[in-house]
């Protein structure tokens, strides 16, 4: 039996195939499957807001109304949105098209990052290094700089540094952005050099099609004359016996000659099933390095970044937006980025500045401070209080002993989390530091609680004290 939750998920599966992982980071996320109601063959779904909703409308109805009423089993479905708490009153009926010859067009963005599983393409060229993923677009934090040192490396000198390179790493954490950076470095500093991207998807599918018309030669001579090649997502190789072992025979032809193969994954060598194992202990060869998710003050800085960068029009982030769009997303950068595109749109199709109010809206109210909740600071620092011994005189004061650091910065924690104050009043509040210090503290505290299942408990028990002192 497939409850609903299940049904969402392979919904923003058949989306992702689709539409591409940026559709459903920058849209789909946003939205909750309430309700089925299976005698009204009504779907009932909750966007943050009315900016949302009608985006969403306007693109994805068709798609939607095809795929929920595939999964579902009845011929149509309803869709009724619901904008946070008020409902909105129109429900649109919509009659899909069912029948299998009559595909429905979808439109494809970032097409390095959609997978067609569905219809496998005979690809015969070779896919093209976006140029927009380069090193000068990339943030390094300490989640990232070890790849990142490496591939700067390799793309400096290629095949005489580390090779291969081995980069792992969760979705959406800048592998194949990385990869891109590596392939239009070489070109730059090098116009003439072959440089191959390729997704290992693409790889297997043009192997199948060389064999088919009995071309496997030319296949692997084609991929023996380039002079660097960058593998995207490796671990799709797993269980294709034939595809492993040309792939390896290219492996060896490339590094005898020193040319630079540049991997990624999102395991180590190691954790990827179905792979043999000859061709597993060439993957570790080299160096091999991993990307992890980034810290606040890293998501911050992308989030800058990426504002400024033409894609976005070169917006300014202040650090209040910035905080508060980097606290919102707990996924990985794609969804961060996503995150950032919806209020950017938001901002420019409306004419409004960016706000932290903007913000507030854009990104939904469940996320927002409550705002019939009015905390104030000097509860949080009298709570704090009832835990550790020190009072709001000693949380202002100069005095850095490392408890009372430690507690000064929980104070800033439970400011940020629970009022809606910018880091500077928090900071000028608390002895006149600076926003900066504020933003490393909440940071810091942040990663503690992560590590920290007793520190998560205690400050869990506080915050709900705070809470129930207030308004
Ligand atoms: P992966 O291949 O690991 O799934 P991508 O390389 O596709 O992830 O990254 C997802 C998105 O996040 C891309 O738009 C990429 O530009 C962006 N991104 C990831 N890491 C960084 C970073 N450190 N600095 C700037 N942008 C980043
Ligand atoms: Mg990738």
């Amino acid at each position: 039996m497939m409850t609903i939750a299940t049904i969402w998920e392979e919904f923003l599966q058949i989306i992702k195939q689709e539409a591409g992982s940026r559709v459903v980071d920058t849209w789909f996320k946003a939205v909750t499957l309430r309700e089925w109601n299976a005698s009204h063959h009504t779907v009932t779904l909750t966007v943050p807001n009315q900016f949302v909703c009608d985006w969403i409308k306007s693109h994805y109805t068709t798609l939607m109304a095809t795929h929920l009423s595939r999964l579902l089993h009845v011929s149509t479905v309803k869709l009724a949105f619901r904008v946070m708490d008020h409902e909105v009153a129109e429900a649109q009926l919509i009659e899909p098209v069912l029948s299998t010859s009559t595909p429905v067009v979808i439109e494809r963005s970032a097409a390095q990052e959609t997978r067609s599983s569905s219809v496998a393409p005979l690809v015969k060229k070779r896919s093209a290094i976006n140029s927009t993923y380069t090193f000068e677009t990339f943030v390094v934090g300490p989640s990232n700089s070890l790849a990142y040192a490496a591939c700067q490396a390799v793309a400096q000198s290629p095949g005489n540094t580390y090779n291969p390179i081995f980069l792992y790493g969760g979705s959406g954490l800048g592998k194949t952005h990385l990869l891109h950076a590596i392939g239009n470095k070489v070109k730059e500093l090098n116009p003439n050099a072959v440089v191959l991207y390729q997704t290992v998807d693409r790889f297997v599918n043009e192997f199948i099609h060389a064999i088919r018309f009995d071309k496997t030669y030319l296949f692997q001579e084609r991929y023996k004359s380039v002079d660097l090649l960058l593998i995207d997502d490796i671990q799709f190789i797993s269980n294709k016996e034939q595809t492993q072992e040309a792939f390896f025979n290219i492996f060896n032809t490339l590094y005898d000659c020193k040319k630079q193969i540049v991997f990624t994954s999102d395991t180590v060598p190691q954790d990827i099933k179905g792979l043999a194992e000859r061709l597993r202990s060439r993957l570790a060869w080299g160096l091999v390095a991993d990307l992890s998710m980034p810290s606040l003050e890293t998501k911050i800085a992308i989030l800058k970044k990426k504002a400024e960068s033409s894609s976005c029009q070169g917006y300014e982030l202040n650090d209040d937006v910035a905080h508060f769009i980097a606290s919102q997303v707990v996924g990985n950068i794609r969804e961060l980025e996503g995150a950032l595109i919806r209020v950017i749109a938001f901002a420019s199709l409306t004419g409004k500045a960016i706000t932290l109010d903007l913000a507030h809206q854009v990104l939904g109210k469940e996320h927002t401070v409550n705002s019939s909740l009015v905390v104030d600071f000097s509860q949080v620092a009298r709570c704090l209080g009832n835990h550790y011994p020190y009072s709001l005189q000693d949380l202002r004061s100069k005095d850095r002993n490392k408890e009372l650091s430690f507690v000064r910065q929980l104070a800033m924690f439970f400011m940020k989390k629970l009022t809606d104050k910018s880091l500077r009043d928090i900071g000028s509040f608390l002895g006149g530091r600076d926003h900066s210090t504020v933003l490393h503290a909440i940071d810091k505290v942040q990663g503690q609680i992560n590590n920290d299942d007793l520190l998560r408990h205690r400050l869990h028990v506080i915050e709900k004290e705070i809470i129930s002192s207030s308004g």
